[in-house]
């Protein structure tokens, strides 16, 4: 077995901690400096079997009333056991993308929402870096890597009901991203050469995998919130979308709405409302709370 596939068949084994494939990738080649994520006894034996070279250092931490061991994992024992400190006492956000890799324009961006304890809402959030927009890269479309920025039983509840709604999803479904952070643009270069990084990694360790990300990651998203979106296999023009149909994955959204999406062939994003129609008739409006409340993220391949 040469090298590559020696990578292969160990990151095979890793895949069943539940561990994001991009993440470990991207700390093994030095493209971050550390990755963190939630992890047992048992899963982290397989991670220190196979990888002996990374140091995990990992604490408690109550999360929406639940006990759960967040572990920082990285070559270097002392930025894993800073990464962990600093995660779990959750006071300095700027030190925490640092030590995680993240780009500083995307940091700073990032340190307003926490400044004003705005970071859990994610349509204020993302509808600023869509403002900032100027294109969508796909390799930055971090909206489906969600599970790692929830806080309430019912964040967890919901992301229960998203797991069931896409279990038969071809790849495990915390896979569906290139980078991990929040962009503090769509057209972010660092993240976009970031992103860059960890795809050729992907197409040369995990190609089956990279095929699902980039197909699903490089399609218009109708964004609402975390928990409520819908990706369709269509083009923007303007303030309207064209499109053939609705793609997996399924958010756990209201079931009516996504229905009427799926029935529809266009969406017309107004300032007020979303209008869903089938050629030219009208199967649905949906009023807008506010301009946070859908609105479009046209990703693309280039
Ligand atoms: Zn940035």
């Amino acid at each position: 077995m040469n090298t590559s596939q020696k990578l292969r068949k160990k990151l095979l084994n890793v895949s069943k901690t539940g561990v994001i494939l991009q993440e470990i990738l991207a700390v093994i080649a030095g493209i971050k400096p550390c990755f963190t994520m939630d992890l047992n006894e048992k899963r982290k034996r397989i991670i220190i079997r196979e990888f002996p070279e990374l140091s995990i250092e990992c604490k408690q931490k109550i999360i929406a009333n639940k006990q759960i061991t967040v572990c920082a994992l990285s070559k270097k024992k002392e930025i894993a056991k800073e990464a962990v400190n600093s995660l779990t006492a959750r006071k300095d956000s700027e030190k925490i993308g640092k030590l995680l890799g993240y780009p500083e324009c995307c940091i700073k961006n990032h340190s307003y929402f926490f400044q004003h304890n705005l970071q859990r809402y994610s349509p204020i959030v993302t509808y600023q870096s869509y403002q900032n927009s100027k294109q969508f890269n796909f390799l930055t479309n971090n909206l489906l890597n969600f599970s790692t920025r929830l806080y309430t039983k019912e964040d967890y509840e919901k992301l229960e009901q998203y797991l069931l709604l896409n279990k038969r999803f071809p790849i495990p479904i915390v896979y569906l991203q290139f980078i991990s952070h929040i962009p503090c643009s769509y057209n972010c270069q660092k993240s976009i050469k970031t992103g860059k990084e960890i795809n050729a990694l992907l197409k040369k360790y995990a190609p089956e995998v990279e095929k699902v990300v980039t197909y699903t990651l490089s399609k218009p998203i109708l964004f609402f919130d975390v928990f409520k979106w819908v990706i369709l296999d269509g083009y923007v023009r303007k303030n309207t979308l064209f499109y053939k149909k609705v793609i997996l994955p399924i958010s756990p959204i209201d079931f009516s709405l996504l229905n009427k999406i799926i029935k529809g062939n266009k969406i017309v994003i107004k300032e007020k409302k979303i209008e869903i129609l089938k050629n030219n008739s009208s199967l649905y409006s949906y009023l807008k709370k506010d301009k946070t409340d859908g609105f479009i993220l046209d990703f693309k391949e280039k």
